[in-house]
């Protein structure tokens, strides 16, 4: 039997479930598709649950927008619903003169971003604030901070469900037909294999991305742009959190450096770094520990032997090729002709604080005539 319906989403991770509740709160039946048995399995559990501030991103690019717009709508949400989150600020930290110049270019990045409250500190006045801190300068962003990401997810999942939303669990979209001018029609396999045509049609599978739009016909193979997956692997530190902020290095090629980031519970981890990988897998390797100990220990002195144990791994989709400069990719029928049909690519970080800014930039696709 083929059920019709205004709009499918497909993926339950932290954006698609912002997609789709904001796909039903438009008046739209909507169906969440979800391949795994639970919300958020995937990259919206394997996290820092940093709200960034925004500060990196390329001026104009749509990490930098969305980031910065669903900064403020995550904390409003946050704030709204009772989701668990605090503004605990960051130290961006330079450990050598040489890298002056770097935190000089974070901080006009981030002005031209719109993000104007970083702060310059001296050695000296940082260290007062976190005395375990190495450092020569550091740059203080004080709208940065942590969120509970699986009950941001439960929110909005409730919305989702409040506004008429159907979720369905082990349901993998597993092949696709788009015709001109007609719904897209959608088979979903899984224990109860069923069939959908809809209107509208939302991909925010993640790291699957790429193979659901080459399952659905009628998408040109030219306008999928090739991905590549750069692990990241996260260790926990034994013991106390040593810093009541996040501290993260200057960046580095593919991420943002081996930072530490505290979670709600005010357990302190440290990564992720960068692993270039052909196939998923999220072991962590406890042979990377030593790069770990050497990165920490610029910032972190006194990290002792043996305080760190590996932790947890998640997984970029970059977009390294295809002129797409690192950036969200959101594609709608004006790049690959399917008419109703949006494709998110590439949402990697600040994917989690720009969930709702992004769900707001899906409908507008999906509205345009
Ligand atoms: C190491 C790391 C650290 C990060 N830290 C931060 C941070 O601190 N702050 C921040 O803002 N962002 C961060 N991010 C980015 C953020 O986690 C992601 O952008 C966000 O979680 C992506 O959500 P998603 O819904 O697009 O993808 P996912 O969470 O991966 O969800 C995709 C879903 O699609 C499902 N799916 C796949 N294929 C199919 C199919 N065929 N049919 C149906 N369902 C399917 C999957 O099972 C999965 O549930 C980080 C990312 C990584 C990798």
């Amino acid at each position: 039997m083929t059920d019709t319906v205004d709009c499918v989403v497909i993926g339950a991770g932290v954006v698609g479930l912002a997609v789709a509740r904001a796909c039903a709160q438009q008046g739209w039946e909507t169906v969440l598709v979800e391949a795994e048995n639970a919300i958020g399995t995937g990259t919206s559990s394997r996290n820092s649950e940093v709200i960034h501030a925004g500060i990196y991103y390329p001026q104009g690019s749509l990490k930098a927008r969305l980031c910065v717009q669903g900064k403020h709508k995550l904390y409003a949400y946050c704030e709204e619903k009772g989701v668990e989150y605090s503004r605990c600020g960051k130290f961006i930290v330079a450990t050598q003169e040489g890298q002056l110049d770097a935190l000089r270019a974070i901080r006009a990045a981030a002005a031209a971003n719109g993000v104007d409250d970083l702060r310059w500190l001296e050695r000296d006045e940082a260290r007062a604030m976190e005395p375990a801190l190495n450092c020569v300068a550091a740059l203080e962003s004080p709208s940065t901070g942590i969120v509970d990401s699986h009950g941001l997810m439960l929110a909005l999942q409730g919305d989702f469900e409040a506004a008429g939303g159907m979720l369905a669990f082990c349901s993998p979209v597993t092949g696709a037909l788009a015709r001109p001018g007609q719904p897209t029609l959608l088979k979903v396999g899984g224990d109860e294999p069923m069939e959908l045509l809809a209107t509208r049609v939302v991909n925010s599978a993640g790291l699957y991305a790429q193979q659901v739009a080459a399952c659905i016909e009628g998408v040109p193979a030219h306008s999928i742009p090739p991905v590549r997956y750069a692990k990241g692997n996260y260790y926990s530190l034994t013991g106390a959190a040593p810093f009541s902020r996040l501290i993260y290095p200057v960046p580095e090629e593919g991420g943002l450096g081996v930072h530490l980031t505290i979670d709600l519970g005010r357990q302190a981890r440290f990564g992720p770094d960068v692993e270039w990988i052909d196939t998923i897998d999220y072991t962590v390797d406890p042979g990377r520990a030593a790069k770990f100990y050497e990165a920490i220990r610029t910032y972190w002195p006194a990290l002792p032997d043996d305080a760190l144990q590996p932790g947890y791994a998640g997984i970029r989709p970059k977009l390294a090729e295809g002129g797409h400069g690192g950036d969200f990719v959101i594609q709608d029928a004006r790049e690959h002709d399917v008419c109703g049909l949006v494709n998110l690519y590439g949402i990697e970080s600040p994917g989690l604080t720009a969930s709702l800014a992004i769900a707001d930039e899906v409908i507008e696709r999906l509205n345009m005539k």
